[in-house]
């Protein structure tokens, strides 16, 4: 099939490398002329396991090509709309201005029937605006709006497209049916189910999925409070909720809140579409709120485990993007973190394998160190931010006798107490005991 992706981001191009290596023929649209001119030299903007790799066979099977030209998307069968939809400043609504763009600008370049997927989060009615704006933009134009939401993790994202738990398209058409199948149909043999459904249920499936995770990942992380106050541990408590197979154990890792692109922005903007509606989301706007203060105290913690001062310590800080795999630093809780420990007196060094390019336009004033002993030469504390398999199993006794002080926070519980103790270390983890 011959497929058009509108936007080349984490999304945009993971889905065209997939769908190419799939066997169908894709072209890669991206306003963006860098990024365009980037992509046509074999660079990859961004950093996601397995996909330069992916990116250059398909390249070189002719199967995938990038253009800044919209115009290549008018013998597409299917065209994905795959720009991205940020928070509006100051409001938290999806701002939908990348895709009522991206869509008038294709609407002049449609010929013949066209599937138009929508792939980007966008708050439910979405598809019918975008209908609209390209029946406006080009009245003769002969085509159907779907929307077909993106379940994929940056980091896991070429496993998670080419085997995903499901895949999603909402329709309001029956001609939208049998394309949309057959871009998918390779993924039949992996058994992937397909479900068809209303295009306003799969909008809103999406963003429940969304904050379902969000939800599930801030109940641990309460959980992990109330295990630090009252004696328990949460990764006990944890695995014996999550091996319970109507709950999963799955996002049940406490930790220093969640992050990302997608999930902060997504909560905020669910929460606004249950207002719009008048049919609240309480429970989100709760997540929304706990989340947010989990930063803050996540900082206080690391305070308090330098003896209630971070003012002229330096602190080491060893990972800063959301998750490991990602060199993605939008709303990484480490932003806010250092930002709070930094307004405490404190200066930080950090290390990350691949968020450090994206993490010094965001943290000026960030020390990047060239490895995580780097980081951690003559810190008084360590933190431990985002679970990088290159930090699982440091050198301990090497660490300890880099650093000038004993501290070590580790926001992910990689680490044994009795491990860290042993080497002379006073170590804090979330929501474990200070013993056992
Ligand atoms: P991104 O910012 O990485 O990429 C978006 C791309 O679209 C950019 O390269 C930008 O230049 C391009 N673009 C913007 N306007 C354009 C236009 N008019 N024409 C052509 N190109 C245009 O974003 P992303 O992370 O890939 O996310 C895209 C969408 O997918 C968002 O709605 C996001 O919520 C959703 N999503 C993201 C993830 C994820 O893990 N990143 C997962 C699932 C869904």
């Amino acid at each position: 099939m011959k497929i058009a992706i509108v936007g080349a981001g984490y999304v945009g191009l993971v889905t065209g490398a997939c769908l190419a290596d799939f066997g169908h023929e894709i072209t890669c649209v991206d306003s963006d002329a860098s990024r365009v001119a980037a992509l046509q030299r074999g660079e990859i903007p961004i950093y996601e396991p397995g996909l330069k790799e992916l990116v250059a066979s398909n390249e070189a099977a002719g199967r995938l090509v990038f253009s800044g030209d919209l115009a290549v998307a008018a013998d597409a069968e299917v065209v994905f709309l795959a720009v991205g939809t940020p928070s509006r400043r100051g409001d938290g609504h999806a701002d939908l201005t990348h895709v009522h763009a991206a869509a008038r600008a294709l609407a002049q370049h449609l010929s013949g029937f066209t599937v138009v997927a929508i792939k980007s989060t966008v708050p439910v009615g979405t598809g019918d605006a975008v209908a609209a704006i390209i029946a406006e933009a080009n009245p003769a134009a002969d085509f159907v709006v779907v929307s077909n939401p993106e379940f994929l993790r940056e980091g896991a994202a070429i496993e998670d497209f080419k085997r995903p738990d499901r895949v999603v398209v909402g329709l309001e058409d029956e001609r939208g049916r049998a394309p949309m199948a057959e871009v998918y149909r390779p993924l039949y043999l992996n058994q992937a189910p397909i479900l068809f459904t209303g295009r306003r249920s799969a909008e809103l499936t999406k963003y429940a999925s969304n904050a379902f995770l969000a939800m599930k990942v801030t109940f641990i992380n309460e959980m992990a409070d109330l295990c630090e106050a009252a004696g328990g541990n949460v990764q006990d408590v944890a695995r014996g909720l999550g091996l319970d197979k109507r709950i999963g154990s799955k996002f049940l890792n406490a930790g220093p809140g969640y992050g990302g692109s997608c999930f902060p922005k997504d909560t905020q903007a669910l929460v606004r579409i249950g207002e719009e509606f008048g049919a609240p989301m309480r429970l989100v706007e709760t997540t929304v709120a706990i989340n947010e203060a989990r930063r803050g105290a996540m900082a206080d913690k690391i305070i308090a485990a330098c003896d209630g001062s971070v003012a002229g310590k330096t602190i080491a800080m060893l990972g800063l993007t959301f998750k490991p795999n990602t060199d993605d630093m939008r709303e990484a809780p480490s932003i806010a973190i250092i930002g709070a420990l930094q307004a405490a007196g404190a200066e930080i060094v950090a290390h990350d394998p691949e968020g450090m390019a994206a993490a010094q336009g965001l943290l000026p004033d960030v020390a990047m160190a060239a490895g995580p002993y780097e980081a951690a030469a003559g810190a008084d504390a360590l933190v431990l931010m985002t679970e990088w398999n290159a930090f699982r199993s440091l050198d301990l006794a090497r660490l300890k006798a880099s650093m000038r002080g004993d501290v070590i926070v580790d926001l992910r519980n990689i680490y044994r107490h009795e491990e860290m103790e042993r080497h002379g270390f006073r170590y804090d983890s979330v929501g474990r005991p200070v013993a056992g």
